[in-house]
């Protein structure tokens, strides 16, 4: 509906066949109905009429076919704009709720469910449409009771392709579904299949997806199966209305009807019952279609809780985490915990693998919010704060770093409009500098796939001016150096530790001389959260 003239043109161009059908279905009766009128002068002109409506039709599929492609083509690009768009603007707890292959199969397999589905159908429909509403006006017109049996007809065709609907429906997104499921399954063998080799154990993923192809096979062949079988119980219907109205029709050749007037009402009284047979199952496909398209392109109500998220983060004082208690089902990892996280302080997380380190850090960045207690920031709780303030406010810098394939500058600007001074000071201060001098280009150097060219170092140096453009008031920092060796692990420490921002980091690595530095530590032991001061904590574990 947002391009409505262009619809109104589809519309129009779907129809233009149904005149062309018409035209066929005259012509026919004339060229039968001059064996009766038994003239030869009569048969020529008839036989070039034929011909002529034969020209006009093929000009008009083309011309029809020219005037729907461009409204398809459009519509198709929207309907993969809003599913991309469904997926980019996700939260991240949605968004990791899935595999990211159920997005890619969302994206080219239901968008080609659509494609075939939802465009055939439409055409088909409005095609078949035309032809039953036109046929049934001719029928009326030459003779009004043979209308009244035809449309009992259609009635009854209705009703029996409504019991059919539901189940299309259904097997429909059972298709869907499964299409996901081996998109899943086939990612991870491939991803997979390094080790698979070198443990020999390929052919039992062989089996494994042999077992997932069939699955969505199956699940193709039963809607086939149930469509076809859908088709075949309505063309028994449809070819008993025929003999009926054949019965009827010799009744009124009887009355004395031209061998035209009979053979056109016979292709109508055809038109109009199979029009409607081909029409109820694509009524069904349609709607199976536009379910997919909801699913692909709707977003999912966040009913979690029933507070409104309208609050913004604003960071000035303290986040304050009040008898905070956090399970993963039957796992509890926090234990009524309370603590403070004061503004631009620097905060290292410290406890056994296992303990909750990650957690706590995706308590604090919003990611769950399935927690009992309370987290405040300035006052506000967390549950009521907009998704998209946190996300203005907060980076992260993790272990592994994802660089675009693009120019060192976007990669830091992450595509915001900033200028080259901003983000030449923002990687001077993350010690970039080393790294620009090198480069032929500079900032406009040109990054090879995930920054295949970069040191560990160097990436990680990217992800800290990142969050420095950005001017992030809090910095969640997850074993940022652990990949790297002493030397550069101290530099990048240090330059963490120079930063304004609040920082939350874990880290098990300890640099003599620099880790003190951080102004408090957060130990995690037994579901418990014990605050210590830097220096002193430190103090201890040297002695
Ligand atoms: P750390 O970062 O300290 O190593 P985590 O915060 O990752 O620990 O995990 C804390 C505990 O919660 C561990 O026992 C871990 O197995 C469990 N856990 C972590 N994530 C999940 C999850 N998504 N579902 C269930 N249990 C989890």
């Amino acid at each position: 509906m947002k391009r409505k003239s262009r619809f109104i043109l589809y519309l129009i161009a779907c129809l233009l066949p149904v005149v062309d059908r018409f035209f066929t279905n005259f012509a026919i009766a004339l060229l039968i109905g001059s064996v009766q009128v038994g003239s030869m002068d009569y048969f020529i002109k008839i036989c070039l009429i034929t011909i002529g409506l034969i020209i006009l039709g093929v000009i008009l599929f083309i011309i029809s076919r020219f005037m729907r492609i461009s409204f398809m083509r459009d519509t198709l690009l929207d309907v993969r704009l809003m599913a991309f768009d469904k997926i980019i603007n996700s939260s991240y707890k949605s968004f990791s709720q899935k595999s990211k292959d159920t997005y890619i199969s969302n994206l080219i397999n239901d968008i080609n469910i659509i494609e075939r589905e939802f465009f055939l159908s439409l055409i088909n429909i409005i095609y078949n449409a035309g032809i039953y509403i036109v046929s049934l006006i001719l029928i009326a017109f030459l003779d009004f009771k043979f209308a009244l049996i035809a449309f009992a007809a259609s009635i009854i065709l209705y009703v029996t392709s409504k019991l059919f609907e539901k189940r299309t429906i259904a097997l429909q997104e059972r298709v869907s579904d499964e299409n996901e499921k081996f998109a899943v399954d086939m990612s991870n063998t491939f991803n997979g299949l390094e080790i698979l080799k070198l443990n020999r154990i390929e052919d039992q993923f062989l089996s494994k997806a042999l077992k997932s192809v069939t699955g969505l096979e199956r699940k193709k062949l039963d809607y086939n199966i149930y469509t076809d079988g859908q088709s075949r119980i309505l063309e028994l219907l449809g070819f008993s209305f025929l003999i009926i109205s054949l019965i009827y029709l010799s009744s009124l050749f009887m009355r004395g009807i031209t061998l035209t007037e009979g053979t056109f009402m016979v292709q109508l009284s055809n038109s109009c019952v199979w029009s409607i047979i081909a029409v109820l199952p694509r009524v069904n496909q349609l709607k199976s279609s536009v379910k997919i398209f909801d699913k692909i392109t709707k977003y999912e109500e966040d009913t979690s809780n029933s507070l409104t998220k309208d609050k913004e983060f604003e960071f000035e004082k303290e986040i304050e985490v009040k008898n905070l208690s956090f399970r993963y089902g039957e796992k509890e990892v926090f234990k009524d915990v309370s603590f403070k996280i004061e503004k631009v302080k620097k905060y290292l997380i410290k406890g056994p693998s296992g303990a909750g380190k990650s957690t706590l850090i995706k308590l604090l960045s919003m990611i769950y919010d399935d927690y009992t207690g309370e987290i405040k920031v300035d006052g506000v709780d967390y549950r009521e704060i907009k998704e998209k303030s946190l996300n203005d406010n907060v980076s992260f810098i993790y272990q592994d770093v994802f660089l675009f394939e693009d120019t060192i500058f976007n990669n830091i600007a992450l595509y915001k409009p900033y200028t080259e001074e901003e983000v030449l000071e923002a990687a001077k201060k993350s010690g970039l500098d080393s790294l620009l001098s090198k480069k032929e280009n500079g900032l406009y150097e040109m990054l090879l796939e995930n920054g295949k060219n970069l040191s560990g170092g160097e990436r990680q140096r990217i992800s800290i001016a990142r969050a420095i453009i950005k001017n992030s008031k809090l910095l969640f920092i997850d074993e940022a150096t652990s990949s790297l060796d002493e030397e550069l692990g101290r530099k990048i420490e240090e330059t963490i530790l120079s930063l304004n921002s609040t920082v939350i980091a874990i880290s098990h690595r300890y640099y003599e001389g620099i880790t003190e530095k951080y102004d408090y530590v957060l130990e995690i032991k037994n579901g418990q959260v014990n605050q210590y001061d830097g220096n002193e904590y430190f103090m201890e574990v040297a002695i």
